[in-house]
């Protein structure tokens, strides 16, 4: 019988979960750089997969080699009892690009979930204290400590009861929602004031540049009022770069940009090109606060991964994807501002490198009443989009850094016309 997506969509909904999301109702067959195929042989620019695989494209042909030649080695050992040289060369690598001047080690998981949820196990056994501050709109994962420091409960954790009696929220700066690096650094005073004594706080956790949240940055001057915090307190600082990270915002991680360091990083998605491979860096007094067994988990940085992230990091430095990300970034501000000045319903184009959304706002309220309309317009003329933020006003544009200028410019015109067609039906 041939495969249809309707088809598959009937089986996925006896089968699977409805909580495992799924926002098109499309099947991939095959994938390549910035192409996606269905089923059904329709072709797709896959303008979404930036948020996870894409820095360096679907299956690049090094880093497909790089797995593919570790399989023919080994594809897995015990972690507890045989090392491989792969997991360590991934850890030089990341001590290095890290941002920090300092001595660092680096510990290998699965998801990114994972790797906020060892970051904070760090810092508690680091600092010896309990406490985490996170922020609103902050998303850090579906796993239950990931999920207590997320800001956002619904559809993360509606209906599960509270996630940890040690998280503390604190505002995130955002000047276009009425919070400002002031109000946000106050927040976090309060925090100190009512509900926990510094003292009881291991670390502070934020991403540099929201991505769930709906692509907000944190100014390089928050950055430093934060730093200066955690080091008036002894508390460690946390940069979730899970979604920043691996070159999408123009430096290999975005904390680059912000002058300051963080005492741990997270790393996740584009890091290994689509095999799942995550990790934490961070100072190495701190990383070894953990007694040797406390970390690590039988597929953390598993040698396929562990391959295919080499790969990557080359294919960066080959490439010149650092420069390319921020050219890209550029080209994409530039259509979209474009596009902002003949839609009043763009009301921002904004992000850092090729880390680019747009947000919709209508009547100075956040529109996203358009966005589901947007994501299934664009996918009938073939461009994968994917939309966020607190209010699901946002839409982001994650172009693969390797994806041909004339493939950029195609998705581009999609989006146009998209919004020709979805605006003028109101
Ligand atoms: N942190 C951030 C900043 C993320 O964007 C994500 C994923 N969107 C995660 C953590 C969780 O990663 P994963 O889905 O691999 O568990």
């Amino acid at each position: 019988m041939t495969k249809t997506n309707n088809g598959l969509m009937a089986r996925r909904q006896a089968a699977v979960a409805q909580g495992v999301g799924q926002i098109h109702p499309i099947f991939t067959e095959r994938a390549e750089n910035a192409t996606v195929w269905d089923v059904e042989g329709r072709e797709y620019i896959d303008f979404a997969g930036g948020i996870a695989v894409l820095n360096t494209g679907h299956l690049h042909p090094k880093v497909k080699a790089a797995v593919a030649a570790q399989l023919d080695a080994f594809s897995h050992t015990c972690f507890m009892v045989l090392g491989y040289e792969n997991y360590i060369e991934v850890c030089e690598k990341l001590n290095h690009l890290v941002p920090g001047d300092f001595a660092k080690k680096t510990a290998l998981f699965t998801s990114g979930s994972e790797a906020v949820e060892n970051a904070v196990k760090v810092a508690r056994a680091y600092t010896k204290r309990a406490g985490v501050i996170a922020f609103t709109s902050g998303y850090h994962g579906r796993t239950m400590a990931a999920l207590a420091l997320t800001g956002k409960v619904a559809p993360y954790s509606k209906g599960m009861g509270l996630m940890s009696a040690n998280v503390f929220r604190a505002e995130f700066p955002c000047e276009m929602h009425g919070v400002s690096e002031d109000d946000a650094i106050e927040s976090i005073e309060r925090i100190f004031k009512n509900d926990a004594e510094p003292a009881d706080i291991a670390a502070i956790i934020l991403e540099p540049v929201q991505g769930e949240g709906g692509f907000y940055a944190a100014t390089p001057s928050f950055m430093k009022r934060l730093r200066e915090l955690c080091d008036n307190h002894g508390i460690v600082l946390i940069a979730d770069e899970v979604q920043t990270g691996a070159g999408r915002t123009g430096t290999f991680f975005a904390m680059e940009q912000m002058d300051v360091a963080a005492d741990i990083t997270t790393f996740a998605k584009s890091i290994a090109g689509g095999f799942p491979l995550s990790g934490i860096t961070g100072k190495a007094d701190i990383m070894d606060a953990v007694t040797a067994g406390g970390l690590g988990g039988t597929y953390g940085g598993s040698p396929l991964a562990c391959a295919a992230a080499l790969a990557v990091i080359e294919v960066f430095e080959e490439e010149q994807l650092l420069t390319r990300a921020n050219d890209v970034g550029n080209k994409l501000k530039t259509a979209l501002t474009d596009m902002q000045a003949k839609y009043p319903q763009i009301a921002d184009v904004r992000g850092l490198g090729a880390m680019i959304a747009i947000e919709l706002m209508e009547d100075g309220v956040p529109a996203p009443q358009y966005s589901a309309k947007i994501l299934a317009e664009a996918r009938n003329r073939g461009l994968i989009l994917l939309s966020c933020g607190t209010y699901g006003n946002v839409i982001r544009v994650l172009v693969p850094l390797t994806a041909p200028d004339a493939q950029i410019d195609a998705g581009l015109a999609i989006m146009d016309s998209t919004f020709q067609a979805v605006f003028s039906e109101v």
